[in-house]
């Protein structure tokens, strides 16, 4: 559905690059040291440069692949079949979501001197919102100040899961600039701090489930004190980071849901594999077991479902705009998570033991993709917002 053809050559290109090369460092990588791993990684980043598909988000003129957001996000289903395949490919969150948000409302010399390093991978970065002391669900209120000083803004702030900030270069820190502005949602702004910062710490990585990760693999907890940046680091105007927030969250949800679709496929092929070929007695898969048949069709039912909301509402986005998408992003924020999560805990149940140890992935993405139910906003408030639009349709 609203795939192209040159989307659909590239999904095998794709799928056998993975297949011959990134699934192989998978246990080394993600169960063992991902850092160990970077000269590894690195050395796939510079063959996918060659065969002509690194950052197939980004446009011809900066080294990508010039795709749509729907053909993206078919593309991104490929890549979320292993948790290494977007970082491979420099598409990974939530550097992508920084690369798109730099890419329209970052100054000229914002752009030269961060995102076109972030765009040829020579580089990563973070994105710091969310405070501890504060509803990450609603990040109007937050503690984080920026307060300007002649040419710099002081930046103040404690900020938890700042993912991927450990390695990373810069962050975008979103802070309270304009407090006293009428409309909440005109006091925060959006500025770029290079982590170099004699005023920025990263004081842990945050253990997610006994796992505390390193590198691209991994959730900050960090904080700025007198944290001095010039105010040509401010991306967009004052008092504009909620509305850049939004725009970077819209394109952002299709990116998470074609991903855990990926994960989706490769649970379901796993599961079906495992059904086959364990016998429970002589002759008698678990595969003949009218359960599991249950659990194979209710995954594989609720899989294309997803898909077909998710490429839906990319095709929206991509010719009415994200506000026309409202209803449909909520949509599949909280329906692709639910399904993510059921069929990952099916995969795990027909696996019996082997499920729950790190032999297979399905451990890790039981672990993490957790939060998929929490961030970019909780699927709580998706429903909400979803059904107050319904109910308000209906009073005319
Ligand atoms: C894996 C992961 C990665 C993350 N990466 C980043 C990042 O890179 N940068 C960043 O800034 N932040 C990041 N976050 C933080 C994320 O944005 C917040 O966790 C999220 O916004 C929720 O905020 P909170 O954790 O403070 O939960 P709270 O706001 O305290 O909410 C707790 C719970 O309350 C319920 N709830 C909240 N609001 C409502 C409502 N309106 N109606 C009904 N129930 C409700 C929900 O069940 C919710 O889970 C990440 C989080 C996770 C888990």
């Amino acid at each position: 559905m609203f795939v192209s053809d040159k989307a659909l050559e590239l999904v095998p290109r794709y799928r056998a690059f993975l297949e011959k090369y990134i699934i192989p460092l998978e246990q080394g990588a993600i169960y063992g040291s991902f850092r160990a791993h970077l000269p590894a990684l690195q050395a796939l980043r510079v063959k996918a440069k060659e065969e002509g598909l690194f950052a197939p988000h980004l446009p011809v003129s900066h080294g990508g692949l010039g795709l749509s957001l729907v053909d993206f996000a078919s593309i991104s289903e490929v890549l979320g079949t292993s948790p290494l395949g977007h970082y491979v490919f420099n598409c990974n969150a939530p550097d992508i979501g920084n690369m798109e948000l730099m890419h329209q409302f970052a100054s000229p010399y914002l752009q030269e001197k961060y995102l076109r390093p972030l765009e040829r991978g020579e580089i990563r970065s973070c994105f710091a919102m969310t405070e501890p002391e504060h509803a990450g669900s609603n990040p109007v209120h937050m503690s984080t100040t920026a307060v300007r000083e002649g040419d710099e803004y002081v930046i103040n702030g404690h900020k938890w899961f700042t993912s991927s900030a450990d390695g990373a270069s810069f962050t975008i820190v979103m802070a309270v600039t304009n407090p006293l502005a009428e409309n909440k949602y005109e006091r925060a702004s959006m500025i770029v701090v290079p982590l170099d910062n004699p005023g920025y710490r990263m004081i842990r990585n945050i253990p997610i489930m006994g796992d505390e990760g390193e590198d691209y693999l991994s959730h900050s907890e960090v904080e700025f004190v007198n944290c001095r940046v010039p105010v040509s680091h401010l991306i967009g105007t004052e008092g504009s980071g909620f509305t850049l927030a939004q725009v970077r969250l819209g394109p952002g949800r299709i990116h998470h849901c074609m991903r855990w679709i990926g994960i989706c496929e490769r649970a379901l092929g796993m599961m079906c594999d495992r059904a086959i070929e364990r016998e429970l007695n002589p002759g008698h898969s678990l595969a003949m077991q009218q359960t599991i048949q249950n659990w194979i069709a209710e995954s594989a039912a609720e899989i294309k479902a997803s898909r077909l909301l998710v490429l839906n509402t990319a095709h929206i986005i991509e010719n009415k705009g994200a506000k026309a998408a409202k209803e449909d992003i909520s949509t599949i924020k909280f329906y692709v998570s639910d399904v993510l999560m059921k069929v990952i805990d099916r995969a795990i149940q027909v696996h019996g033991g082997l499920g729950i140890t790190d032999d297979t992935m399905l451990s890790f993405w039981y672990r993490h993709e957790r939060g998929s139910r929490i961030y970019d906003g909780p699927d709580e408030v998706h429903k909400s917002v979803l059904a107050r639009s319904i109910l308000k349709s209906r009073k005319g």
